[in-house]
């Protein structure tokens, strides 16, 4: 057991390499005592550049105080000052589960903390944990929305309360802070409400769980961080219990909340798909730490069959509006996507448990793609706007939101400052602030990096202290240098991931140039301090067509780049014709050019026809010959309001 502490009162859960060899716990968002790979801390992984580090410097530097500012400008905080108080519910602002928005910021600004160590951010920290804690019942009851005078009362309404959810939130932030600041009274917050929580959700509590996972693996972190295996049962009796028919019938049906089905015989991610992904990383963690195989096994598969039948190009899930959930298999409408961009911090969330417990580039593969085209194209370059469900065909031409307003969760094609519905923009503050967390990782024989940043990666092996320093223009360039800048005498495994669409990648050391496959490539030897490795990943852009039984992008044709799926805007056709006019010459394949991705092909406008349906068309006739630069799909909607497309048309039968 590790001698490492940094939460005193606790006997501390130490981490397990693949050996069974116990090694300190880093400061990251999930920390399993065992798996394939251990996850490297904030302190042992540095962004320093790229689009990735603007990223981060943008989240502290703007989004942090903006979704500040509005949580306190829409009452969403001052709820906590008026239950405290003791004033009635009735007065009380936002919906049902508003109390999460203000946890998220604060795991967001803890990591973001843990990163800088800006002392005025920690103040902001412990200003509002003195707000939530002054709200908490002296039995660790906490919520803002029921169980006081006025107000419905506790866990009476588990389908829409959300009331577990929220102290989800808030334990996935209270471990946040403490294994950056060590343990303060956000924590002691956190084990006041989940010791509430097993009491009466325990084995002869309410049998019953919450409408919204969430707090599955919430408990499941708590109790690494604790040591309570109290809060372990609790969330394994949650995941045991929901799929039979638990929750009442709602109007969207139990799959909405995976009550329809227990997990271990589910075979895809089905109904709501924010719910799904944060389940299933629930299930992912329980079965990490019981070393429940039977359990992983089922998450797999149904991560398979969702990955492979009902994603988006993008990454992006969810394709059913009215019930923000998964459609039917090869169900991928691009004009109807939801894709929140919670679903796609859900998957990132997801597929980062499965890589560390299996080792398998895949997972990696998917977060890198879920990254750069969901979680990346969520918020403005300003990062004070946010999408909160990502099309990838917009057929009209958007309104400018007014952006000293809060909007409905879906209804803009432009992006919010702030959504009635505003789980997006917390979401995508907390993943960034944590984002070198998901760069690399170790076992006992090694490192391997599965995202390219411009970077440094350092940490003690059993055989000695690696330091890795990572140059590269990536995504813009497909060269990634890793420099040694100090190495053990021993022989270390140096592994890189070479993307699923990297054919033709080749590694360098030693001057040696060989070819890589995608998957891994591997590196075991004695490294020599300054020598220098270089991967190199062809970026070519590159046509990506569907499974034909996706019938909605059926004759059409994408462009992809490196990690990142471009589209066009109207803003990029000459006269801002319409997207929709813009056929695509499949035989003239995309270039690079200077601030985009060259493809050729012709506009053809639209006649109007009264009847838009008739006799099957000849072979297609191209219009004038047009080129247009795209652009990635993530920096849409920058420039005002267009119509965009992903998926492009191509001449042929199906173009009358
Ligand atoms: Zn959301």
């Amino acid at each position: 057991m590790s001698a490492s502490t940094s939460t005193p009162s606790f006997p501390h859960v130490g981490v397990h390499d693949s050996t069974g060899t116990a090694v300190p716990a880093p400061a990251a968002p999930v920390v399993p005592s065992r798996g394939r790979f251990r996850p490297l801390g904030i302190g042992e992984v540095v962004i320093t550049g790229g689009p990735w580090a603007a990223r981060q410097s943008t989240n502290a530097a703007a989004t942090l105080a903006h979704v500040e500012h509005w949580l306190e400008r829409e009452g969403w905080l001052g709820n906590f000052d008026a239950t405290a108080r003791g004033e009635l519910a009735s007065t009380r602002a936002g919906r049902e589960f508003s109390d999460s928005e203000v946890y998220k910021l604060l795991e967001a600004m803890a990591w973001e903390h843990g990163r800088s160590g800006d002392p005025e951010l920690d103040a902001r920290i412990r200003a509002i944990t003195a707000r939530v804690a002054a709200a908490q019942n002296a039995d660790g009851y906490l919520s803002t929305a029921f169980g006081r005078p006025g107000s419905a009362r506790r866990w009476s309404d588990l389908e829409w309360g959300h009331e577990l959810y929220c102290l989800g939130h808030l334990f996935q932030a209270g471990v946040a802070r403490a294994r950056t600041a060590g343990h303060d009274q956000l924590l002691t917050v956190c084990t006041r409400a989940a010791d509430l929580v097993c009491e009466v959700f325990g084995p002869d509590g309410i049998p019953s769980v919450c409408g919204h996972p969430e707090i599955e693996p919430a408990l499941v972190e708590l109790y690494r961080v604790t040591g309570r295996r109290r809060y372990l049962e609790q969330a394994a009796l949650f995941l045991e219990r929901r799929g039979h028919h638990v929750l009442g019938e709602i109007e969207f049906g139990r799959s909405y909340f995976q009550d329809d089905q227990p997990i271990r015989e589910a075979t895809v991610l089905r109904g709501h798909a924010v719910r799904a992904m944060y389940l299933s990383s629930g299930a992912v963690d329980l079965a990490v730490e019981t070393g429940d195989e039977e359990l992983l096994a089922a998450v797999v598969g149904q991560w398979e069959a969702t990955v492979a039948r009902r994603t988006y190009l993008t990454g992006g899930m969810g394709s059913r509006h009215q019930d923000e959930a998964f459609g039917e298999d090869f169900v991928l409408p691009p004009d109807r996507a939801y894709s929140e961009t919670c679903a796609g911090v859900g998957s990132v969330q997801l597929a980062w448990r499965l890589l560390l417990a299996q080792g398998d580039p895949r997972y990696a593969d998917l977060l890198e793609r879920t990254l750069y085209n969901v979680v990346d194209t969520g918020p403005s370059r300003s990062g004070t706007a946010f999408f909160y469900t990502n099309t990838l065909h917009q057929r009209v031409l958007g309104t400018v939101p007014d952006q000293d307003s809060a909007v409905p969760r879906a209804a803009s094609s432009l992006r919010a400052p702030w959504f009635a519905v505003s789980c997006c923009p917390t979401n995508v503050a907390r993943t960034f602030a944590s984002l070198q967390t998901l760069v690399a990782t170790a076992d006992q024989d090694g490192v391997q990096v599965h995202q390219y940043a411009p970077s440094t990666i350092t940490t003690d092996l059993p055989a000695g202290r690696l330091a890795l320093r990572v140059r590269t223009a990536y995504p813009a360039s497909g060269r990634v240098e890793v420099v040694v800048d100090e190495a053990p005498d021993a022989a270390v495994a140096l592994s890189l991931r070479v993307p699923s669409w990297a054919h033709g990648a080749t590694l360098t050391e030693g001057g040696v140039t060989r070819p890589v496959e995608p998957g891994t490539a591997t590196a075991t030897r004695v490294l020599v301090p300054g020598e220098v490795l270089v991967l190199d990943l062809p970026v070519t852009p590159r046509f990506t067509a569907a499974d034909p039984r996706v019938d909605a992008v059926r004759g059409t044709l994408a462009v992809e780049r490196g990690p990142q799926v471009l589209c066009v805007e109207s803003v990029d056709l000459p006269g801002e014709q319409h997207v929709d006019d813009l056929v695509l010459d499949p035989d003239r394949a995309p270039e690079d050019v200077e601030d985009g991705v060259l493809v050729h092909g012709w506009l053809h406008r639209q006649a109007d026809p009264a009847w838009p349906y008739g006799a099957p068309p000849g072979p297609d006739r191209p219009g004038e010959p047009v080129t247009a630069v795209l652009h990635p799909y993530a920096d849409w909607a920058n420039r005002g309001p267009s119509t965009m497309r992903v998926f492009l048309r191509v001449p042929g039968p199906g173009s009358r």
